[in-house]
C-alpha cells in the first residue's frame, strides 16, 4: 500500500469503536477512520454507566479526569417493598453513555468519523481489508476493528455463527431530567446506589451528568434500570414498537407500544417500593432484552473483534463499557511498532485473543452468578410477566 501510515478503519462509532480508534492512533500513530451506522442522533442505548477503572484510564490517557465527567454517589441503599432501607457507606463515580461518547469524540475531532455507514460487506485479499457500506460507498484499510455492536455484521461475516441468545429477562429503563421529577424523589436519590430486588426482578437507581454533560445539580439525570423475568414467547410483543416495527436488541423512548407500557405500569404499582413506581410513571420507558454473545475467536486475520462484538457480560457486573475499553486499549498496544511495510504481529494479537477470552469469560461468569442471586433468567423462576 501506498500510505506513510499505517490505516485502520474502526465499524462502530459507539463508545467501543471510539475507545479502539483514541488508542490505536495514539500508539500507533495509524492513520483512523470510523464507520457508524446511525444518522445524526445516535441512541443513547447505554444510559447511565458506572465509571471503572479501565475506562478513567483511558480518559486520563486524554486529558479527562473521571470525575469530570462523573456523579459521585456516597452510599448504597437496598429498598424494602415498605420502602424502608439498609444504607452502606459505597463511594461510586457514575456516567452516562452520552457524556463518556462526547468526551471521547472530542479527542478525535480531527479524524474521519462517517455516519449513516452500515458496513454490509467485508472481504480481505491481499495485504488489505475492503469493506462496503450499504450507501455504496467503499474503502480499503490495512487493519480493521469491529466494534459494531452485540449484533455485529463483521462478527457474522467474518465468523459467520453466534446470534445473541435470550438470557431469559428484560431491562426496562429510565433516563430523566433530575427537575422534571418531584423534589422529594430526587433527594431520596441524590448520592446514592439504590436498589431493590424481589425473585425474578431487580430494580437499581442513581444519577447521571444531564444531557449536556452538567454534574451540577438541578441539571443532572436520574437514571434506572427494573430487570424482569419475562418468557421467550412473550418478548416478540414487548419488542415491538408502537409503529410496529420489531426491534432487535432496543425499543428506544417514544416507541414503547403501550400495551407493554400499561403492563409494566401495572407491575410497578404491585410490585415496587412508591419511590420506584412513581419513577417508572414519570418516565419515558426504554426496554432492552439482555442477551448474551460468546465468542472463540476474535481475530481474523487484518480484522479484529472488540466490545460488545467480542461477546457480552451480563449487565450487572457493570463491565461491558469497561470491557470495551480494555479490549480498545490492549488491541492498540498489540500493534505498537507496527507499520504497513512489516507483517502483521499476527503471535501478539493471538495472545491478546487468548487473554482477553479469558478475562471475558471470568466477568461472563460473575454476571452469570449475580444474575442467578436474583432468580433472573434462571430456570424454574417466577416469569413475572406473562404473554400478553
Ligand atoms: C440493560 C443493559 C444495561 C447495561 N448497563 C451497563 C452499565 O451500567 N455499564 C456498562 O459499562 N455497560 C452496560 N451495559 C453494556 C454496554 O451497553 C455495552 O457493553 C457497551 O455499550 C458496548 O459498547 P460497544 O461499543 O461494543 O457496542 P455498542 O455500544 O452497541 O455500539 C455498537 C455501534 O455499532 C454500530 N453498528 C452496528 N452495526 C453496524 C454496521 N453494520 N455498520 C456500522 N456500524 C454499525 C451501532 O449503531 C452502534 O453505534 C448494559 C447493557 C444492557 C443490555
Amino acid at each position: 500500500m501506498s500510505h506513510e501510515s499505517p490505516r485502520c478503519i474502526v465499524i462502530g462509532g459507539s463508545v467501543g469503536g471510539l475507545a479502539a480508534a483514541l488508542e490505536i492512533r495514539r500508539l500507533t500513530g495509524a492513520d483512523v477512520a470510523v464507520y457508524e451506522r446511525s444518522g445524526a442522533q445516535l441512541h443513547a442505548r447505554g444510559a447511565g454507566v458506572v465509571m471503572q477503572p479501565d475506562v478513567a484510564w483511558l480518559l486520563e490517557q486524554h486529558g479527562r479526569a473521571a470525575e469530570d465527567v462523573c456523579v459521585g454517589l456516597r452510599e448504597r441503599v437496598r429498598l424494602r417493598r415498605d420502602g424502608e432501607g439498609l444504607v452502606q457507606q459505597a463511594l461510586q463515580l457514575m456516567t452516562a453513555w452520552d457524556t463518556l461518547y462526547a468526551a471521547l469524540r472530542e479527542q478525535l475531532a480531527d479524524v474521519c468519523y462517517r455516519q449513516e455507514s452500515e458496513l454490509v460487506t467485508l472481504d480481505q485479499s491481499g495485504d488489505e481489508v475492503q469493506v462496503e457500506f450499504a450507501d455504496g460507498y467503499r474503502t480499503h484499510a490495512d487493519f480493521l476493528v469491529a466494534a459494531d455492536g452485540i449484533n455485529s455484521q463483521c462478527r457474522a461475516v467474518l465468523a459467520g455463527e453466534s446470534r445473541p441468545t435470550y438470557a431469559g429477562y428484560v431491562a426496562w429503563r429510565g433516563l430523566e431530567a433530575e427537575a422534571d421529577l418531584p423534589a422529594e424523589v430526587v433527594s431520596e436519590l441524590d448520592g446514592r446506589f439504590t436498589l431493590f430486588h424481589d425473585d425474578g426482578m431487580q430494580f437499581l437507581c442513581y444519577l447521571v451528568p444531564g444531557a449536556d454533560g452538567s454534574t451540577d445539580p438541578g441539571r443532572r439525570r436520574v437514571n434506572w434500570v427494573w430487570y424482569i423475568n419475562t418468557p421467550a414467547v412473550a418478548l416478540p410483543d414487548v419488542m415491538r414498537g408502537t409503529s410496529g416495527r420489531a426491534y432487535a436488541s432496543f425499543v428506544p423512548a417514544g416507541d414503547v407500544n403501550p400495551q407493554s407500557q400499561a403492563r409494566a405500569l401495572e407491575l410497578a404499582e404491585q410490585a415496587l417500593p412508591s419511590l420506584f413506581s412513581t419513577l417508572v410513571e414519570r418516565s419515558s420507558l426504554f426496554v432492552q432484552p439482555v442477551q448474551d454473545v460468546t465468542i472463540s475467536r476474535r481475530v481474523f486475520g487484518r480484522c479484529a473483534l472488540v466490545g460488545d462484538a467480542a461477546g457480552t457480560v451480563r449487565p450487572h457486573t457493570a463491565a461491558g463499557t469497561a470491557k470495551a475499553f480494555a479490549d480498545a486499549t490492549l488491541l492498540a498496544r498489540t500493534l505498537v511498532g507496527w507499520d504497513n511495510s512489516g507483517a502483521l504481529p499476527v503471535e501478539a494479537l493471538l495472545d491478546w485473543e487468548r487473554q482477553r477470552n479469558s478475562d471475558t469469560s471470568v466477568i461472563a461468569q460473575m454476571g452469570l452468578n449475580l444474575a442467578t442471586n436474583s432468580a433472573l433468567g434462571v430456570q424454574n423462576a417466577p416469569q413475572l410477566w406473562s404473554p400478553g
